[in-house]
Order: C-alpha cells, then sequence, then structure tokens
C-alpha cells in the first residue's frame, strides 16, 4: 500500500487541467486554417482545383473552406493560399459554421439550447456508433476516458446501452451497412437527446463523398447538434466542443 502511495506521489497529477489552462500542442498540428486569396478569380479557381476533396471552393470568386470537408492533409497542395494554425478549438453547432471565409470571425460551439441544457449541463452520457470509419476518430475519442483526460470528472461518459444514453456519437460516413444501426440506435435513445458528428466522414462522408456505398455521414438522416471536424480530431477539439455545448466553456 505504501509503494502505491508513494507512486502516486512521485506521479503527481497527470491529468490536463483543460479547459483551465491550454493543452500543450506541438507546433506541426494543423488546426484552424487561415485563407490567403489568390491574385485574380482564375488564380483562386486555380487553387481550388488543387484540394482532391473539395474542400476549397469559390465562394463568390473568393476562396472559401469547407471544414467539416477538409482533412487537414500534412502536404496541402493548396498551402499557398492555405496555412493551418494550431487552433484545436474547431467544433461548432451549425454546418455552416465550418465554412472558413478570408476576414469572417472564427465561430464556435454554442450552449445547447436551455430545457438541455437544464438536463445535461452536468451529466452527458454518449452511445458511440462507428458507423463504418477508419478507427481514427474511435481512438482520438477513447483516449478522453484515459488519465490523462479523464472525460468523466465533467460529468461525461460514453456507455454501453444507448437506453442509459442522452445522445449519439458518431463517428464513420455512415456506411450502407451501418445505416440501419445507426437509426435504430437512435430510436433506442429515450427523448430528449441529441447528435454528435465526429471527423470529417460523420459530417460529409470525408474522402468517401459520393460513393453509393455511404450516405455522405449522419446529417442526412438525423439531425446534428454538434460538428467536430478533422481527420481525425485532436482529442481537445473533441472535448472543447462537448464542454461548449454544456455550457461548461463561456
Ligand atoms: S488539407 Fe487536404 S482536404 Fe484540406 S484543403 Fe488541403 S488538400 Fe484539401
Amino acid at each position: 500500500m505504501l509503494r502505491e502511495i508513494f507512486a502516486r506521489y512521485r506521479q503527481g497529477y497527470q491529468t490536463f487541467a483543460y479547459p483551465k489552462k491550454p493543452v500543450d500542442i506541438p507546433e506541426r498540428f494543423r488546426g484552424y486554417p487561415v485563407l490567403i486569396q489568390g491574385s485574380s478569380h482564375s488564380e483562386n479557381e486555380r487553387i481550388a482545383r488543387t484540394c482532391g476533396f473539395g474542400a476549397l471552393f469559390l465562394d463568390d470568386g473568393n476562396l472559401a473552406l469547407d471544414m467539416g470537408r477538409c482533412l487537414f492533409c500534412s502536404d496541402c497542395p493548396a498551402h499557398e493560399a492555405v496555412s493551418f494554425t494550431t487552433d484545436p478549438v474547431l467544433a461548432v453547432s451549425r454546418r455552416d459554421d465550418l465554412i472558413v471565409r478570408s476576414g469572417q470571425a472564427k465561430k464556435t460551439a454554442g450552449q445547447l439550447p436551455p430545457d438541455l441544457l437544464k438536463l445535461f449541463r452536468k451529466s452527458l452520457k454518449f452511445r458511440e456508433v462507428s458507423a463504418g470509419g477508419c478507427n481514427a476518430c474511435e481512438a482520438d475519442t477513447n483516449v478522453l476516458s484515459t488519465i490523462g483526460w479523464d472525460l468523466g470528472r465533467f460529468g461525461v461518459q460514453f456507455v454501453a446501452s444507448p437506453r442509459h444514453a442522452d445522445g449519439l456519437f458518431v463517428t464513420g460516413p455512415v456506411s450502407e451497412n451501418m445505416r440501419a444501426a445507426t437509426l435504430l440506435t437512435y430510436e433506442a435513445i429515450p427523448n430528449p437527446k441529441i447528435v454528435v458528428a465526429c471527423g470529417a466522414c460523420a459530417i460529409c462522408g470525408g474522402p468517401f463523398t459520393g460513393s453509393p456505398e455511404i450516405h455522405d455521414g449522419v446529417e442526412g438522416l438525423l439531425p446534428v447538434d454538434l460538428f467536430i471536424p478533422g481527420c481525425p480530431p485532436h482529442p481537445v477539439t473533441i472535448l472543447d466542443g462537448i464542454l461548449r455545448i454544456m455550457g461548461r466553456i463561456p
């Protein structure tokens, strides 16, 4: 026993203090994007075409970036126009708020409506459905339950049964094989309930967008309350989004 107490003393407190203190983010991390417009309309058109995933597009002649579609590639071919900051706060409550435009104020996720906030501010349980994902989003979500993040201290847990859950947490592009399981899980969660789309695939299908085998994410099937972009999102991006809808981050 003494050995355990000594080990605990030696190791100290291992959990990140987020959101009280920011988390150390490595310089190579690709977070909130910043756009630099090309010198002309045709130049912007050319740059937009370099993104093979349709994340870059022209909006009134200006380059815009859809964070929900962007895979935050390590070697973005549009690097002349897109640079990534190390800001990991990316989650939003509305799909449109994932569109980044030059000079536009950054959007973040807002609190749930008052009736839901009253219920879920201190306790929010999720049933996770991996709807055809590659397991990267699941891995970065799982890590939140480890000692480093200790998600349970906020009253947030991933539970085994949808009957015990307050919300559905979806990763993956929702393949046809997983469509029924996703919808049945949602149905099994008691009302009122929320839906979280975690990662580019769950938001819009990610690199699989347009495939007849997938449903281009969960939004076309269910109402989504929180969009967490990334491929995969960093654990702090996921945690930050959840805490914001719970009203735990102003
Ligand atoms: S990071 Fe990847 S997905 Fe995003 S704009 Fe660049 S090429 Fe497109």
